[in-house]
């Protein structure tokens, strides 16, 4: 089964056969949320359904909802089951069906529609939810000794709508585990996969901190889509699934490297397939690389890329073939047909950044190479933070990506001193009133984006016209 055809099944199983709305994937970007910079979650586009402030267009939906987590990305390659981009499947039901239900459909979905196993699914559940407990102990063919209490599985943030959840996860085999006579379902290597995770929300917490029951009571479920494809496709990592691997296939020939050879070099390739499918998306919702809020994000995943594509060996720009690669990827599936219509855009803007970056990477590369080995010779650990801010601000590296070299060669960034250096920088612009050039994310709904044209010329990426007909 292809990735495509996986998430056809997901949403076939519950529209078509549970009754649920099939909705399109949201934006990357949040609407009305400001406490968010990106989607990270099914569920996080549809609070509103959740708290009642809106009414939901039916009681049960379903989506495969792209996400972005910046928070994983330095597990990017280092585990089999970590990328900064993913998709979420999940099935929602808004005060109408409950545990009795997303239960035994989650079961019914796993163990017929795509036939896993039986014998190497695990649960964890919230060790009160005894209700939970019957429910999968009384599902057809259900391993009796394969649930797993813990403690953790508890979802809340702050006073609000909350309760118990349930993970699914698989076993994959005692020669992928870490080999520690402690490892179990919980376990951070490989051996346990988490594919899928199922929120009873149930409770309202109270500001005094006590629960109420709620009225009406919601489910929530998340099912990453690469995490699935690595099962049923039986690969080891999601790199290597159909949604994924053509790039790391790409990037391979272009470096002149093989792939499973060496670890280095597959974290190298893991990342540029990751972030390519990342960066592609996120330009498709309307987002430009800048210097600040998703715009940086963006700016600091291309800039990231570009460096493992040098670490690799590679000399010129390869990020616009990567995209190419990216946009085969999703050329028949559903949810994704803008990148297909806005595919050169995608690459102009991308093209414009890797130029921009690739003038002063390897003078930055340089400096920073030299800064390191006088660390080492001194016996220091930490990079003053004005040279990290000079990296920054003459040489374009994000700080983050300066503290990552730093942390490959065991060695950290003052962070404080690199703030202050900002600071006071930002202080010297704001009396020599210097127009802050901020590029703001545009919105590009309803516009025909293959009329878009980007300055090659322009400091930020920045959408100069469209073409009238
Ligand atoms: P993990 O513990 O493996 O980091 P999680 O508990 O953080 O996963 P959830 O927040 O429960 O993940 O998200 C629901 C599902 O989304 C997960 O069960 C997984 O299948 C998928 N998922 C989460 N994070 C990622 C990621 N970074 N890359 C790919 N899939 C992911
Ligand atoms: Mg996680
Ligand atoms: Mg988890
Ligand atoms: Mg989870």
């Amino acid at each position: 089964m292809s990735g495509n055809e996986l998430r056809e099944a997901y949403l076939q199983f519950f529209s078509e056969k549970k009754g649920h709305l099939r909705l399109p994937s949201f934006s990357l970007i949040p609407q009305d949320d400001p406490t968010l910079l990106l989607i990270g979650a099914g569920m996080a586009p549809l609070k509103p359904f959740f708290t009642g402030k809106m009414k939901p267009p039916r009681t049960r939906v379903t989506t495969s909802q792209r996400c972005v987590r910046t928070g994983d990305i330095e597990n990017v390659g280092r585990t089999a089951r970590h990328q900064t981009f993913f998709e979420m499947l999940g099935n929602f039901s808004f005060g109408d069906y409950f545990k009795g239900e997303a239960i035994p459909w989650a079961w019914e979905f796993l163990t017929e529609v795509i036939e896993l196993p039986k014998d190497k699914l695990w649960v964890t559940v919230y060790p009160d939810d005894t209700e939970a407990i019957e429910i999968w102990k009384s599902q057809p063919g259900f391993p009796q000794d394969h649930i797993v209490k813990m403690e953790d599985n508890f979802w809340e943030i702050g006073p609000g709508p909350c309760g118990p959840d349930s993970e699914i996860y698989i076993d994959l085999g005692e020669e992928r585990g870490c080999g520690s006579p402690t490892c179990a379902v919980g376990c951070d290597c490989d051996r346990y996969l988490e594919i899928w995770n199922l929120v009873f929300t149930q409770y309202d917490r109270q500001e005094d901190g006590s629960y109420k029951n709620l009225a009406h009571k919601n489910i929530d479920t998340g099912c990453g889509l690469e995490r699935l494809a690595s099962v049923v496709q039986n690969k080891k990592t999601n790199f290597e699934t159909d949604l994924l691997y053509p790039i790391i296939e790409y990037a391979a020939k272009v470096a002149g490297v093989e792939y499973g050879k060496d670890e280095k070099t597959d974290i190298s390739l893991k990342v540029i397939a990751d972030h390519a499918r990342s960066m592609a998306v996120m330009i498709m919702d309307g987002i430009l690389p800048s210097n600040e809020g998703r715009g940086y994000v963006l700016r600091r995943i291309l800039r990231r890329a570009i460096r493992h594509g040098r670490m690799l060996g590679i000399k010129g720009k390869f990020l616009e073939g990567a995209v190419d690669a990216v946009v085969e990827i999703y050329r028949d599936a559903s949810d994704f047909g803008e990148l297909i219509a806005k595919h050169d855009y995608i690459k102009k803007v991308i093209s414009i950044e890797e130029d921009r970056f690739a003038a002063t990477l390897n003078q930055g590369m340089e400096l920073l190479d030299a800064e390191i080995k006088s660390l080492k010779a001194d016996g220091k650990d930490e990079l003053p933070g004005e040279v990290g801010f000079r990296l920054y601000d003459t040489f374009g590296f994000p700080w983050e990506l300066t503290e990552e070299i730093l942390h490959e060669n065991g060695l950290d960034l003052d962070k404080e001193g690199f703030d202050k250096a900002m600071d006071e920088q930002r202080e010297r612009a704001r009396s020599a009133r210097a127009e802050n050039q901020r590029v703001a994310v545009p919105d590009l709904s309803g516009i025909d984006v293959s009329k878009l044209k980007v300055d090659p010329e322009a400091k930020e990426a920045k959408v100069v016209a469209i073409w009238k007909d």
